[in-house]
């Protein structure tokens, strides 16, 4: 068994609402709601669940980007809640996050070699040489011309504007990093040329990966351990292969039945997707979450939530008809 690298205990992230009316009670989200979970070094954790389910919060809390409400984050044995300013700046030169939106996260007043250069320079280098022969090897090693970084971000397509934002993920030599939904903005053939990036980035350096995104394919395709989420919760969670061929929560079900017609495994075309709408995580159904759009549901569904059990090695599901 790999090293531990993350471990997230217990972990909650709630947000309480303004009330509309005065004096009324105000409404509280709980957007990660009692995760327990870790990652290994050197993995691949996909985090897969519908929109609203709770999945970029998480990954936002674990890089301290959100508040927690309770539990603990521990990287290599320290709570990252527990960080003094100096510590946190270590921390958050090993971890770091690309996300969806490269357009959005990318200053659109700055050349790009000025974005590249920024972390480097918060970071305490100041060769100018230094800077740019780092600059250099990375724009090369994403697949970006580094002639290119007197360039603004608009100059660049989608695909290559993410490029920009992994290579600035990795200015800063991290072993961690945490994909928020990094291709669900981008067309289906520039997203594979984006996962392949990440996977050859992973076999050389050898990175932890936390990949968050609602696509099931697109996670069974990068990941080495795969994490179902719904509303907050953690209701599967078991290592790729194991949860390809035994998926026995009726969400992930619903998700692997929801597949697109081109699955790269060849299986059978599948069109059902998960039924009805996600319920509102302010006020999520009694018992199980997933009861009033779940087929098995049962009495006990509707009443009790049901724990997370370990139904055979490191394979875990949250479910009653798994006891
Ligand atoms: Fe369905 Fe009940 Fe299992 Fe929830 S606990 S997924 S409602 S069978």
């Amino acid at each position: 068994m790999k090293e531990t690298l993350l471990e997230v205990k217990n972990l909650k992230t709630f947000f309480t609402l303004k009330s509309d009316k005065i004096g009324g009670t105000p409404d509280v989200v709980k957007a990660v709601n009692d995760l327990t979970f870790d990652v290994r070094k050197g993995e691949i954790l996909g985090i897969v669940g519908e929109s609203g389910c709770g999945k970029s919060t998480l990954g936002k809390t674990i890089m301290r980007l959100n508040h927690k409400t309770d539990g603990e984050v521990l990287y290599d044995g320290s709570d990252i809640f527990d960080l003094e300013k100096k510590e946190l700046k270590a921390f958050r030169k090993q971890m770091q996050m690309v996300f969806q939106d490269p357009f959005s996260s990318l200053n659109p007043r700055k050349k790009v070699g000025d974005l590249l250069a920024q972390p480097l320079k918060i970071h305490g280098m100041t060769d100018k040489a230094e800077i740019d022969t780092k600059i250099n090897q990375i724009m090369e090693e994403v697949g970006i011309n580094p002639a290119y970084k007197g360039r603004f971000p608009h100059q660049f397509s989608g695909g290559q504007r993410q490029r920009i934002g992994i290579a600035r993920a990795l200015m800063l030599n991290p072993e961690f990093i945490i994909c928020d939904e990094a291709v669900s903005a981008l067309d289906v053939s520039i997203q594979a040329q984006v996962i392949n990036l990440l996977l050859d980035l992973h076999d050389k350096y050898k990175f932890t990966y936390i990949f968050i995104a609602h696509d099931l394919a697109v996670v069974e395709f990068i990941s080495t351990r795969i994490l179902v989420m719904y509303l907050g919760k953690i209701v599967e969670t078991a290592d790729k292969n194991e949860l390809v061929e035994q998926h026995l929560h009726p969400y992930t079900q619903a998700l692997f039945n929801a597949f697109p017609v081109t699955d790269p495994k060849g299986r059978e075309k599948k069109e059902q997707v998960v039924m009805g709408d996600v319920p509102s995580p302010i006020n999520p159904p009694s018992g199980c979450h997933f009861h009033p759009r779940c087929p098995h549901a049962m009495d006990i569904c509707k009443q009790e939530y049901p724990p997370l059990k370990e139904v055979s090695p490191g394979h875990r599901v949250a479910c009653w008809l798994h006891k």
